[in-house]
């Protein structure tokens, strides 16, 4: 391994001359811990006492120089995954003349991304919280490139889809474990520290119930052209697709959480919608011949779990089925309806549950962590068995939940056809379905407003404007304006959406009365452009 590093040839005593004499720097961006990455010159990591450290000098950067505060709770997240207390990041400090006394420094000549994976045995998190989230930190830093090494510091070992890491970057990934075979300072010539949370969309429920992140910041665009890009990497092409060859794949789990009568769903599905109906197996092929198959496909069933993540990999038009044991309510576990939902995903989602308590099986005496509850008191295992749905909880080890999801079920076929052909919009075979488009307008120009008296009790208020500057470069299906008229003073206005670019208001309208009115345009109902700045209307 340390020949590996020393393929790119640094001249070491201008190296550790530059350690010696500029010491750390540091430059971060964001305001809060949970927002903040930081870019380093030479910030070292000591594998014996399992530290960071920053060496001060003269020429030190510390920005932020938060003082006592860095401790508050911690500098940074080190995961894409918020103020969880067990991902923080820190360093400890020294005088860069404590070098002299310390290890000859071994340094990384690459530039580094150093973060901790969430929990890298697991599908849904690894492309969650670790592939996306590094993945779009390297565009936001132009040299994290192709070259760049990433530096998972979580502590776990590879796990059985470090494949996918390694598509990343065209350098191995090195695991914290790894690093001791360096030496005991390495110095990292330049690294970034943390991980961008923009592309996530689901939180976990440590803090609160499980449920989408307040504030998505991530489209369908973003997500697909990761998806894209990842299958270019795994050498898989999304083939031109016919409309003969419409197909339907089940993802199937084999261990837990199994679909009793797999046989009976998937001639179900292929009689109901005529086309070919295929089962994928995450224990039975590769990772890469599973999205391959997905790519193509027009609908993906499956049982609540991390396997549905895959559903970022179907194309437009698609329809995803997800699938939930007795007693849980799909409203409460939605990481794959979010993603699903996400604007420009063009995914149709669709939730069945398992209602009648016959058909599932449950395994209480099973570990705790695959949904056994043989510990418990027996009065709170009778609690559990009698249960009709688990109410809301905080991750991680609630055993009700657990109990409930690992368990398998018989599908109910008529109740599921039923479901779907109430809830799917269409045959969900749409591959030839287009990105749509998500152009906004612009704000309308010279709005202006002219007013009239007709009678004490009778007056007229005229809004005319131009159209928006982008739109005589669109062609947008249904063009609308929206306009909001307030009497002054009042806290409630009145909406009215229009069709052409004036409208002569004489409802409600007082003479002698002051209007404040806003007006903006927007595209095929829900693209909303801004408002003109406010009009003082006088009658
Ligand atoms: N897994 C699998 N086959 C199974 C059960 C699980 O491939 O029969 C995978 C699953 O896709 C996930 C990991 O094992 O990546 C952990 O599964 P777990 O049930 O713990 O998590 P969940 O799927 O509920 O998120």
């Amino acid at each position: 391994q340390s020949q590996e590093l020393s393929q790119v040839r640094i001249d070491y005593h201008a190296a550790l001359l530059a350690l010696q004499e500029q010491g750390t720097r540091m430059v971060c961006t964001g305001k809060m811990h949970t927002d903040r990455i930081c870019r380093f010159d030479y910030l070292c990591y000591c594998t014996e006492a399992e530290e960071f450290v920053f060496f001060h000098s003269n020429a030190s950067v510390m920005l932020p120089n938060l003082g006592p505060r860095r401790f508050q709770p911690a500098l940074l997240d080190l995961s894409s995954v918020e103020d969880h207390n067990t991902q923080y990041f820190n360093f400890l400090e020294l005088p860069a003349a404590a070098l002299k006394f310390m290890p000859k420094p071994v340094f990384v000549p690459d530039v580094t991304l150093i973060l901790n994976r969430f929990n890298p045995d697991n599908l849904m998190h690894i492309f969650h919280d670790d592939l996306l989230p590094i993945f779009y930190t390297m565009q936001q830093y132009s040299d994290l490139d192709d070259e760049a090494r990433l530096v998972f510091m979580e502590g776990w070992g590879e796990g059985v889809h470090f494949d996918l890491y390694r598509l990343l970057s065209s350098k191995q990934p090195l695991l914290k474990e790894q690093l001791k075979n360096f030496g005991k300072l390495m110095c990292f010539t330049r690294s970034y520290v943390g991980l961008s949370k923009m592309t996530t969309w689901y939180q976990y429920g440590f803090v609160q119930p499980q449920g989408p992140k307040a504030n998505i910041l991530v489209s369908g665009n973003e997500i697909r052209q990761f998806a894209s890009i990842m299958m270019e990497r795994m050498n898989i092409s999304a083939g031109e697709k016919t409309e003969e060859d419409d197909y339907i794949v089940v993802f199937s789990r084999s261990t837990n959480r199994l679909i009793l009568n797999e046989a009976e769903l998937i001639l179900a599905l292929a009689q109901e919608f005529q086309m070919r109906t295929i089962t994928v197996s995450l224990d039975e092929q590769s990772f890469a011949s599973i999205i391959q198959i997905i790519s193509g496909a027009s609908m993906l069933v499956s049982m609540h779990g991390a396997q549905l993540i895959t559903s970022m990999f179907l194309p437009r038009g698609a329809a995803v089925i997800e699938l939930f044991p007795y007693a849980v309510n799909p409203e409460h576990y939605t990481p794959y309806k979010t993603l699903a939902s996400l604007p420009g995903m063009d995914l149709q989602y669709v939730a069945w549950r398992n209602t009648i308590g016959e058909n599932s099986v449950a395994y209480p005496d099973r570990p705790w962590d695959q949904g056994g509850i043989a510990h418990l008191e027996k009065e709170e295992q009778d609690r559990i068995m009698a249960s009709k749905e688990v109410p809301r909880h905080l991750c991680c080890r609630n055993p009700e939940w657990l109990f409930r999801i690992y368990q398998d079920t018989v599908v109910d076929v008529p109740s599921f056809l039923d479901v779907l052909r109430e809830s799917l919009k269409g045959k969900p075979s749409l591959k030839k379905t287009k990105a749509t488009s998500t152009v906004h307008p612009g704000r309308v120009r010279e709005p202006k407003c002219q007013t009239s008296v007709q009678a004490t009790n009778e007056a007229k208020l005229t809004v005319s404007w131009q159209i928006p500057w982008n739109l005589k470069y669109l062609k947008v299906r249904e063009v609308k304006y929206e306009v909001w008229i307030q009497e002054q003073g009042e806290n409630t206005y009145m909406p009215y959406i229009l069709p052409h670019q004036n409208y002569t208001f004489s409802e409600n309208i007082k003479p002698f009365t002051t209007y404040l009115v806003w007006v903006r345009c927007i595209f095929n109902k829900n693209l909303l452009g801004p408002f003109a700045d406010v009009l003082l209307c006088k009658t």
